[in-house]
């Protein structure tokens, strides 16, 4: 199959299996070009594996610190007629460099919110880990089951309180336009919070913690964006902000509960990147489009990667940590601090249909948009024939 991409509104409905395999290994090669001195973690549990910062991760745990990964991700297999998901040639892909490298790597594919998911994990870890030492949480995702009801909810990008008009920027039609969001309801805003707040994360923690899983001293850690007063309206200060503030009474909730095993939880602000899951977000393909700007210019730009092996490094397992009043690990001052900020703004004012192209980095927002999918690689050849039925 001669696979190229088919792009449909924020998102991309193939992936490519040579160019996901080619993007993760550039990812490695870029954690085994920074390996910490620090000791790190040995086992780890990445709830939301395959894609974006969970990636990011698994790769930096297995590749910077020579950790057991056991990871957790809802993607699609392939059919002879149809590619699988970039998440599930991702995993495909780092299967096989962490066991060439000698290093233990599953995969459990399913509902990371289930109870069934959480059993399963736990038998994996008994059998093959003895416990994990650190948990990543970073899932993203637009509904969820409550186990205990059997509710589904669905998450909603709205302004809390007031409607908000603003700029954004349509990839599908190559428009800058104004969008007008309606005020969420309060139970559009409590449903997000069931969604993508931290009562998943808590769940997790108390059965790793009841089935004797979780080592004594063992880490985690859920990422948030927090951003500035550009998309405060959007995401900060709106109905994903409200599920992303429930984070931080779950972190302290955690270390409440599990005091006796020394655990230590901590939400991680995390910079503003192209992902499947933020470029669904209105408003956000147009602000990082003018933040890769900025920060390239800069000399301060960063991806997934360099970003989470920052937090490993600087944070999880390093001796000097930005944390805020908070107790967040911040890793995205370089993004939030008012210099870069007021630069950021001041393209965001001046920017129309007609200058979009010459102010923001869109070219370089679009390149790694179609990488997230395996595509625009230079070293892939995109007319060779592949076959699209990788396994893990
Ligand atoms: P992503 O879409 O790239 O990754 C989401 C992951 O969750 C994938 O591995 C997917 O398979 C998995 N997943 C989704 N639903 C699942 C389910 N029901 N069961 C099991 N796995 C499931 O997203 P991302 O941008 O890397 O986001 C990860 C976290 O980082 C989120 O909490 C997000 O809010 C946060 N974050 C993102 C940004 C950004 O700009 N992208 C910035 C800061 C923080």
């Amino acid at each position: 199959m001669v696979i190229k991409p088919k792009v449909r509104g924020f998102i991309c409905t193939n992936a490519h299996p040579v160019g996901c395999a080619a993007a993760v290994k550039e990812q490695i090669n870029y954690v085994q070009q920074h390996k910490p001195d620090a000791e790190g973690p040995k086992n780890v549990l990445v709830i939301g594996c395959s894609t974006g910062y969970g990636l990011a991760s698994r790769i930096t745990a297995a590749f910077g610190y020579g950790a057991k990964t056991l990871g957790i991700c809802f993607e699609k297999a392939p059919t002879d007629r149809k590619t699988g998901t970039a998440g599930w040639y991702n995993t495909a892909a780092f299967h096989q460099e962490a066991r060439s490298a000698g290093l233990y790597a599953d995969t459990l594919n399913g509902d990371a919110f289930s109870d069934e998911m959480k059993n399963q994990v736990i038998d994996k870890i008994k059998a093959d880990l003895g416990k994990v030492d650190l948990v990543i949480y970073s899932l993203a995702s637009p509904r969820r089951t409550d186990p205990e009801s059997g509710i589904t909810y669905k998450s909603t990008l709205k302004p809390v309180g007031q409607a908000y008009t603003t700029k954004t920027y349509d990839t599908d039609k190559d428009k800058v336009h104004e969008v007008s969001l309606e005020p969420a309801t309060d139970e559009e805003i409590a449903h997000t919070i069931k969604v993508m707040g931290g009562e998943d994360w808590e769940r997790w923690l108390n059965a790793l913690a009841d089935a004797d899983v979780l080592a004594d001293g063992a880490k985690t850690t859920a990422y948030t964006y927090i951003g500035k007063e550009l998309t405060w309206p959007i995401y900060g200060q709106a109905t994903i902000g409200k599920a992303k503030e429930d984070l931080d009474r779950a972190a302290a909730a955690i270390n409440s509960k599990h005091s006796e095993l020394s655990v230590e939880a901590h939400v991680s602000s995390l910079k503003a990147l192209v992902t499947q899951a933020s470029s669904a977000i209105p408003v956000m393909p147009l602000y990082i489009s003018l933040i890769y700007k900025v920060m390239k210019e800069e000399g301060t730009h960063e991806g997934c990667i360099e970003q989470i092996q920052g937090l490993f490094n600087e944070c999880l397992y390093g001796d000097n940590p930005t944390l805020d009043e908070q107790n967040r690990y911040r890793m995205d001052g370089k993004e939030t601090n008012d210099q870069t900020q007021a630069k950021i703004k001041a393209l965001w004012d001046q920017t129309t249909q007609e200058n979009f192209h010459q102010l923001s980095d869109y070219k370089g927002y679009n390149h790694e948009f179609l990488k997230l999918f395996g595509f625009d690689i230079d070293s892939v050849d995109y007319e060779q024939d592949v076959d699209p039925m990788v396994n893990w």
